[in-house]
């Protein structure tokens, strides 16, 4: 995740405080509401005895206490300066995190509790302790469902009681499905440790076995597997322990929580296309680890809610994500908290701002398909045994929830698909309203906010303020910006026409698990089409792309041939509202957005001056409206009078000559659905919408 985080949003504050102070000043952050408890007293002595060990008063490691390993980093470089937490919540006598339940036989024990939470297993003792997990326990099997970049399997775990090892079997039973999901950036893998002790626990050392009565567990141990063998100390500065971490990004550079519409990296075609799209998990867990300032919640959710979420799903969420499982979190002394970005980025006072992500996020991506994901983020500075603990006691927490109301969860998806399904199939086209992008509205609810007491001093380095946060409590109560109202819809057509020469569009429908027909003879119909009137280009790369942002579109209405072969993709299915965040040219992460089309931009006939010129003037002398859009235009826009090229194409556009499909999104918005009679037909009984079947 991005971490739009309290210390990014302090520092337009720390910078219009430098400006009224000179160096050396001292601004202090907000006192603490109350005195200092006992258990800060002794975290206060704590830090002094941190200190006297060689760690100075920023918590950084001495210089010249060098690190033994042999890394790429330069002998005279300091050693990694990772900030010394103050204890977290859950502190415990080991620095590192947690002990280890003497329950645990050493054979079963994972490396990062072998190594009191120093390290964590690679890829290849990873995979050994995953077959040693299997062959421990008839409830396990442990499957590929891909190959990386680098040609590693990816690898996954299925967990379940009723042996339930293919998605058939599993549906078969009617329990739900969850997906936990690890390592997406691979140096945040903590969710791997705690995932794999979980399910020992569970379905190795038998403990609460009852937990798996009620629902199908896959784990993903490792997503990016390439990335986590780049393994090295300085793979991500801030950040506490493992003492070596994996990598953000693929070897190709690509991060794969931005990949989810686009689906461009091998890791998430196979994901999406072997994975999700087979098992339709009913809930989603991403697990990562949060940059941003320090404060004493260890951990934090996101998940999609309100405006343009699936009603069912939204309240899932809100009772039984954030009434039980959060509630019990606290219950099992973790202080948790929804994702902490702050609002207008000045100070935490303005408070926290709890937005959607686009689609391109796994959070963002499920809700699309009609079903839950929940963003997992611990954070940096707790040590890595706590961040292990705070993953695991989550993901038993949830378990614990589908135990105690085994059909909430699968109830909230199957009537998200139904309203899917239903709103594909209405005919007032004003019902088929689709929210595209939200913000939060300035309505806020109060928020018991965790903080540390925190002291902003005056640096030559930075040449602002940096702030110095101190072990002790700073509790205050925040505004929480949760409600969140619609800046971007779009009115769902009938479905989308196809034409087959854009198949990676037609891919990406594959991938996505998209239901689709092919026609099996030359079709014509009055669709809508959509004319990019205003975009721009992103100029700076992102993702290898350079991002179209459509800002103003018109919808023309024409008949259009279509051929045999092309495809017509219906959207009374469960996957509808991500098809329509395909195809609608403004939708955040549409095909357009990611350049899939950007040859409709591109000029391809030019006439020249000379041809065009006495053209003009016949066009002139016939069109006196014409005439008068060409004076206004020369008078009022300096830049089209002075440019000949833009004279010259101001007619070439308005003649018979001009591309009639210059600035159009090729896919077609189809008003009524294509008649049974022009499509191939289905083969089988696999022709029912939803059903995910594919042809
Ligand atoms: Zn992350």
């Amino acid at each position: 995740m991005t971490t739009r985080t309290l210390l990014r949003s302090l520092l337009p504050l720390a910078a219009s405080l430098a400006f009224a102070g000179a160096l050396a000043q001292t601004a202090p952050a907000p006192a603490p509401a109350r005195p200092p408890s006992p258990q800060a007293l002794a975290r206060a002595r704590a830090d002094s005895a941190a200190r006297a060990s060689g760690i100075d008063s920023l918590g950084r490691t001495t210089p010249g206490r060098a690190l033994s390993d042999s890394d790429r980093r330069p002998a005279d470089m300091p050693p990694r300066p990772v900030l010394r937490p103050a204890p977290a919540a859950t502190a415990s006598a080991n620095p590192n995190g947690p002990a280890v339940p003497a329950t645990i036989p050493g054979f079963w024990r994972t490396r990062a509790e072998r190594s009191g939470w120093r390290q964590t297993s690679d890829y290849d003792e990873t995979m050994r302790y995953c077959r040693q997990l299997e062959a421990g326990s008839r409830w396990l099997k442990l499957v590929s469902y891909g190959t990386s970049g680098q040609g590693r399997e990816l690898p996954m775990l299925i967990v379940s009681k009723d042996r339930a090892f293919t998605p058939e079997a599993a549906r078969a039973t009617g329990k739900p499905v969850v997906l936990i999901q690890n390592g997406i950036h691979s140096g945040e893998i903590e969710g791997k440790d705690a995932s794999l002790a979980l399910v020992r626990d569970l379905a190795v050392l038998h403990q609460r076995t009852e937990l798996l009565d009620s629902c199908i567990v896959l784990v993903l141990p490792i997503y990016s597997v390439d990335a986590h063998e780049r393994r090295s100390r300085y793979n991500r500065i801030n950040q506490n322990g493992p003492d070596e971490m994996g990598w953000r990004s693929t070897p190709l550079g690509l991060n794969l929580n931005r990949d989810y519409m686009k689906a461009e990296a091998p890791e998430t075609r196979a994901l999406l296309a072997n994975v999700y799209t087979k098992w339709w998990p009913e809930l989603l867990v991403d697990d990562h680890t949060t940059d941003g300032a320090d404060y004493r919640h260890d951990v934090t959710y996101s998940f999609q809610h309100g405006a343009g979420v699936p009603a069912p799903l939204d309240r899932w969420m809100s009772e039984a994500f954030e009434g039980r499982v959060v509630k019990r979190l606290t219950e099992l002394g973790h202080l948790p908290a929804p994702y902490l970005s702050f609002r207008r980025g000045s100070d935490v006072s303005s408070g926290i701002d709890f937005t959607n992500s686009d689609p391109r996020f796994s959070t963002g991506y499920a809700p699309l398909h009609a079903r839950a994901a929940l963003l997992v983020e611990t954070h940096m500075l707790k040590p890595y045994g706590d961040r292990v603990k705070a993953t695991y006691d989550l993901l038993l927490a949830l378990l614990e929830e589908l135990h105690a109301h085994p059909r909430a969860l699968t109830g909230a998806v199957r009537a998200a698909e139904a309203e899917a399904i239903a709103r594909g199939r209405e005919p007032v086209a004003a019902r088929r309203t689709l929210v595209l992008e939200t913000r939060t509205t300035d309505r806020a609810v109060p928020f018991a906010f965790r903080g540390k007491a925190t002291v902003w001093q005056a640096s030559d380095i930075t040449g602002t303020l940096v702030p110095r946060y101190s072990s002790a409590p700073w509790d205050t109560i925040l505004s929480l910006y949760r409600e969140m109202a619609p800046t971007l819809t779009a009115q769902q057509p009938a479905g989308y026409l196809v034409p087959q020469e854009w198949s990676a569009a037609i891919d990406r429908l594959q991938i996505h698990g998209l239901v689709f027909r092919r026609l099996a003879k030359a079709y014509r119909d009055t669709v809508e089409m959509q004319r990019i009137v205003e975009w721009n280009a992103e100029a700076q790369g992102f993702e290898g792309h350079h991002l179209v942002h459509v800002t103003k579109v018109a919808l023309e209405r024409q008949s259009r041939a279509f051929r045999p072969g092309d495809v017509w993709v219906p959207l009374d299915q469960r996957s509808g509202a991500l098809a329509v965040n395909l195809f609608e040219a403004q939708a955040p992460d549409g095909l357009m957005a990611w350049n899939f089309f950007d040859t409709v931009f591109q000029k391809k006939e030019y006439g020249e001056d000379y041809v065009v010129e006495p053209l003009a003037r016949q066009m002139l002398a016939k069109d006196p409206q014409l005439a008068k859009e060409f004076a206004t235009k020369v008078a009022a826009d300096t830049a089209f009078a002075h440019s000949p090229g833009a004279r010259v194409d101001f007619f070439y556009r308005r003649s018979p000559w001009t591309d009639p499909d210059q600035d159009l999104h090729p896919v077609a918005r189809a008003l009524h659905a294509v008649p049974e009679i022009y499509l191939v037909p289905v083969a089988g009984a696999a022709s029912e919408p939803g059903t995910g079947a594919r042809h």
